[in-house]
């Protein structure tokens, strides 16, 4: 099937042309036709699918489509809200892409930077905002944004926002917007709260699934290396000497962790930045640009800051240590093997994570394969100890089946607390 089928009108099918596609992908497939028909969607898939263009294309098709009044001063005809900020520039660098050849405005607004330009920009009335919800939350109190016209309400990675204890941010949001309207909601992963902002949002939607629930991505290899924790730095380090490695993406568990480690690798002769809350937007954004770049071979990221993370063709995710929350892991080695790619997932385990291993194999239903590194095996002395959650960790989670209903919110509490505001 080509892109030519899918309804698409010729600006967009020469962006994509442009964009060098030749197919839609499976998520394309499915969500560009339903939401032509202007139906709602609750669609289960992951980044790396696709799923930008799989809402973007048919939103600014839809939005092409209706009468195109001039736009009034702080009005929006289309809301996409994401989690953290870097989703939100890679969706507006998407909707500027595939909207290359149409006339519309768009902006994304998002805390960390100042507020002023987003005013300025705002004031001239947008048709397609992507926005954090807490600084658009700042828009609506200061009465800069206008959403009663909003045709089209997005939520990109809605579990993540949840997770990140934004449900009453949005519920604000909802409250503004207008009844009749288009809804599509994003979302890698399905919980009950998922489950219940979606009976409470969409409108008999249409539930579109491409990556089974919770799978890890078929593309990308997965290994598991066991290893003492005192010589996790020195086996990265060997790993990415080794093998030659010339891009990484490495999750840490915490700012600290993800600074200190950085600062080794830099020692052990190898580039590296950490990304973090705690550092600032710029800093942020420049890293990032770095890495992608390919002057910066090491990027280590903590899980908030890494959501959304879109680099092309990324060959390997290692996590230093394993994620508390299962899905996080799922999250992580996502970045990934995408688009078709393939990938490779390197966890570096220590006797202390043996829980949290068996947690995300049951999660993604099947065992990790296991690399015993003659010079690097675990000392059988070393007894495990209780994993000290302290320290800028997400809080006792566990098993994310049975973790505590208000984790996400401490969670977020906790990261937002030690990095200031982050909206
Ligand atoms: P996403 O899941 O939206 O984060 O997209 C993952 C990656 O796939 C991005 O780098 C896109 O540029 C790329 N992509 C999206 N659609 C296609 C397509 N139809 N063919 C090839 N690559 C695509």
């Amino acid at each position: 099937m080509s892109f030519n089928n899918l309804g698409l009108s010729a600006p967009l099918l020469k962006a994509i042309k442009e964009q060098g596609y030749s197919e839609p992908t499976p998520i394309q497939k499915q969500a560009i036709p339903v939401i032509l028909d202007r139906k709602d969607i609750l669609a289960g898939a992951q980044t790396g699918t696709g799923k930008t263009a799989g809402f973007t294309l048919p939103m600014l098709e839809l939005l092409s489509r209706s009468k195109h009044t001039k736009q009034k001063a702080h009005h929006v005809r289309a809301l996409i809200l994401t989690p953290t900020r870097e989703l939100a520039a890679q969706v507006a660098q998407s909707v500027e892409v595939y909207g290359k050849h149409l006339p519309f405005k768009s902006c994304v607004i998002f805390g960390g930077v100042k507020i002023n330009p987003q005013i300025s920009q705002l004031r001239r009335g947008m048709d397609i905002v992507i926005a954090t919800p807490g600084r658009l939350l700042d828009h609506m109190n200061q009465k800069t944004i206008d959403l009663s016209k909003v045709e089209f309400l997005i939520l990109d990675e809605a579990d993540r926002m949840l997770d990140m204890g934004f449900i009453n941010d949005i519920r604000k949001v909802l409250e503004v917007l207008p009844k009749q309207k288009q809804t599509l909601l994003f979302s890698a992963t399905y919980s009950e709260e998922i489950k219940k902002l979606s009976d409470r949002l969409l409108n008999s939607p249409t539930l579109i699934e491409v990556a089974r629930r919770n799978t890890a991505s078929e593309t990308v290899q997965q290994a598991i290396y066991p290893v003492d924790k005192v010589r996790k730095r020195e086996l990265l380090t060997h790993l990415i000497k080794e093998g030659d490695w010339k891009q990484v993406l490495v999750f840490s568990r915490t700012k600290h962790g993800a600074n200190r480690l950085a600062g080794q690798l830099e020692s052990d002769g190898i580039s590296a930045v950490a990304i973090h809350g705690n550092k600032s937007q710029n800093a942020r954004t420049k890293a990032l640009a770095d890495f992608k770049k390919g002057e910066v071979k090491v990027l280590v990221a903590t899980d908030i800051a890494a959501r959304g993370i879109d680099i092309d063709q990324l060959p390997h995710v290692v996590n230093y240590e394993l994620p508390n929350v299962s899905e996080d892991y799922v999250h992580r080695i996502g970045r990934t093997g995408r688009a078709g790619n393939q990938g490779e997932a390197i966890s570096l385990v220590c006797i202390d994570e043996n829980e949290y291993l068996a947690n995300i194999e049951k999660l993604i239903k099947k065992d990790i394969p296991k690399v015993w590194l003659k010079a690097f095996k675990p000392d059988p002395s070393i007894k495990a100890e209780a994993i000290n959650q302290g320290g800028g960790g997400r809080g006792k989670g566990g098993n994310s089946r049975n973790r505590p209903s208000n984790r996400s919110a401490q969670g977020a509490n906790s990261s937002r607390a030690s990095s200031g505001r982050r909206r």
